[in-house]
């Protein structure tokens, strides 16, 4: 049985004084839900310069969310200006991390050999990559759904080994920003060939217990039915995530 996650990517949004009252006001929103019991997982991605103070928060009110950032470097340190290493972010509590984001392949031209690196400095320090894939609208009416993907996710597994614990996340890139999310039948579907593609590079146990997110224009009137499909395990939600009733509502989804 994999735990559900549902995970706030905040991109370039918010500074640490806005991120720690958003954090505040989601806990005091949250009390008493599903998440407070561990049945459901909440990780928020804040900016870099945000997570020592929202840290110090999670630390200090014992609030019950998971600690990701928005990437890192593929060195562990040295003269790389500007870049920020996962050894820096596992002694912050940090515990995942982006990868592979649409928006890092689009406007940071990172390829699938640069997310393969970051994938293996992740797992290095001990962080949880949430990797991340999805194909354009170009894409989709040259190859299908699937195709950009399940290449794309095989790359990025190539030197994983099959007890890694990571998280994947498929997100249309044509879905996000948009308001025009995938089909769940859609979203089922890509998720559960990139399933198959976990347990092809790292074996069944693997693709039984990674958790596979839909994410591209996820709100709360449509979590549902995403949560409804089978081979869907959570969601990796952008601009809904930095409204607090609105991320509440998601993370409070009923199928
Ligand atoms: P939106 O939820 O704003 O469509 O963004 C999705 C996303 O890119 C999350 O990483």
């Amino acid at each position: 049985k994999r735990t559900p996650l549902i995970a706030g990517n905040w991109k370039m949004n918010l500074d640490h004084l806005q991120a720690v009252a958003l954090v505040q006001k989601l806990h005091w929103t949250l009390k008493d839900a599903k998440h407070e019991d561990g049945s459901v997982e909440v990780a928020v991605f804040p900016p870099f310069t945000d997570i020592r103070s929202v840290q110090t928060l999670i630390d200090a009110d014992r609030i019950p969310f998971t600690l990701g950032a928005q990437d890192l470097s593929t060195h562990d340190d040295g003269a790389y200006t500007g870049e920020v290493s996962g050894a820096f972010l596992a002694k912050l509590d940090v515990k995942q991390v982006i990868i592979g984001h649409s928006e890092r392949r689009e406007y940071h031209a990172e390829g699938d050999d640069v997310v393969a690196a970051k994938v293996a400095a992740a797992l290095k320090h001990g962080l949880v990559p949430v990797i991340c894939v999805g194909e354009t609208s170009e894409d989709l009416e040259k190859f299908g759904a699937s195709a950009v993907p399940v290449a794309q996710l095989e790359k990025a597994l190539a030197g994983v080994s099959s007890d890694a614990d990571i998280v994947v996340a498929y997100e249309p890139v044509w879905a996000i920003g948009s308001g025009q999310a995938a089909t769940p039948q859609q979203a089922q579907e890509v998720c559960a060939k990139l399933r198959e593609v976990i347990a092809s590079s790292l074996g069944a146990e693997a693709a039984a217990r990674t958790r596979v997110l839909y994410g591209g224009s996820v709100k709360s009137a449509n979590i549902a039915s995403f949560m409804r499909e089978p081979d869907v395990d959570g969601a990796l939600v952008g601009g809904a995530s930095l409204k607090v009733d609105e991320f509440a509502a998601i993370i409070r989804f009923e199928k």
